[in-house]
């Protein structure tokens, strides 16, 4: 008998050999307003918490109005507008040359949180921000997980901290959406050791780690988050990443069940929507009016093929919105960058397609 050899998981590369059908979706089937993009990073972070007013911009605008076009995408939602001046150069930069095709968001000045006097100071920045442009609010996990009472050093500031109430109350006020990714994937909680199912993914990112130290779990971060929704029941908020839980449907409904001013996004998490589709189908028809299409794209990133803005990408997440196809990759990259899986299209009705693609962000956003 040979003798078996051991195969190093990373060599790992299987091909599928199911004769099963493979449906090319080039453009999506209504106009989309893509509402979670990195258009802009902050020129200047430590440890998560971004530091500076000034942006980086990672693609001009010809570049993404090109793939925009040829992918049916009306509108992309920059998430990562920053404060300040942030702000101002986004809107000048994308929204004012391109008139419907680029919304802009402002982000807390998290650098001056704790001054005597922040509360105040943020919720008339939210006010100046929206005056500059910004149609939102974005909250990175930054809060809960990097940002310390002085800033990068000392304890971890909570989510639900006293000093934020008058930001979302000013984003109710003004009818700015706070589009919120609190926690992440619950794998990244837990060991990353063989037993892990995000064990490669952990493994070539040990920073994305928040297994032991002073993290908080993840479900003391979503209470947390469950509390800021209960306080503020007059402002909207857009929880990304599928209520930041999509490996458990069951506890996102409960939540839009208990918070009528909680959405939901998908960004970056077809690979969990779609390794249940049967439970994903159910969702998605219960909370139609609730759920927004998003990608967490990012052009020129490579870290993350999940999200590599680009027609490959829209493809994927159309194909898995629009299709019956069964196994197929969720990411555009030879090994499944979030665990080695693959997923199965919700093949949903022109109805709820077109309310996830546009409708629904577009009720938000006042577009
Ligand atoms: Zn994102």
């Amino acid at each position: 008998m040979a003798q078996k050899k051991p195969l190093d998981i990373s060599e790992f590369a299987p091909k599928s050999m199911l004769h099963v059908k493979e449906t090319r979706v080039e453009r999506a089937r209504f106009p989309v307003i893509d509402v979670h993009t990195h258009l802009a990073w902050a020129a200047k972070s430590e440890k998560g918490v971004p530091l500076s007013e000034g942006r980086r911009f990672p693609a001009k605008p010809e570049e993404l109005l090109a793939v925009m076009d040829a992918k049916n995408i009306r509108t992309m939602v920059n998430l990562t507008g920053g404060c300040g001046k942030g702000v101002r150069e986004c809107v000048a930069r994308y929204d004012r040359p391109h008139p419907g095709r680029f919304v802009t968001f402002t982000e807390p000045w998290w650098s001056k949180a704790h001054e005597a006097g922040y509360p105040q100071f943020q919720a008339d920045a939210i006010a100046r921000a929206k005056a500059d442009g910004a149609r939102g609010l974005k909250i990175l996990k930054t809060l809960g997980l990097y940002l310390r009472e002085r800033t990068v050093e000392g304890p971890l500031v909570k989510i639900d901290d006293k000093r934020f109430d008058p930001m979302w109350d000013a984003c109710g006020q003004l009818g700015l959406p706070v589009a919120i990714h609190v926690s992440d994937p619950e794998a990244f909680f837990l060991p990353a050791d063989r037993t892990n199912e995000r064990f490669e993914e952990l493994n070539n990112h040990p920073d994305w780690s928040f297994h032991g130290r002073d993290f908080p779990s993840n479900a003391e971060l979503l209470e947390a988050r469950n509390r800021v929704f209960a306080r503020h029941p007059k402002t909207q908020f857009i929880t990304l990443h599928v209520g930041n839980f999509a490996e458990n449907l069951a506890y996102v409904s409960e939540c839009l069940d208990r918070f009528p001013n909680m959405h939901v996004e998908i960004g970056a998490r077809i690979g969990e929507l779609g390794r249940q589709p049967r439970t994903s189908r159910r969702f998605f028809e219960r909370y139609q009016d609730r759920i927004l299409f998003g990608t967490d794209a990012v052009p020129g990133g490579v870290e993350t093929p999940q999200q590599i803005f680009g027609t490959a990408l829209y493809e994927i997440y159309y194909r898995f919105l629009e299709t019956e196809d069964e196994y197929f990759d969720y990411a555009p990259a030879p090994v499944p960058p979030q665990g080695r899986w693959r997923i199965y299209g919700l093949g949903l009705p022109p109805g709820i397609l077109e309310k996830v693609y546009n409708r629904n962000a577009a009720a938000l956003l006042k577009i």
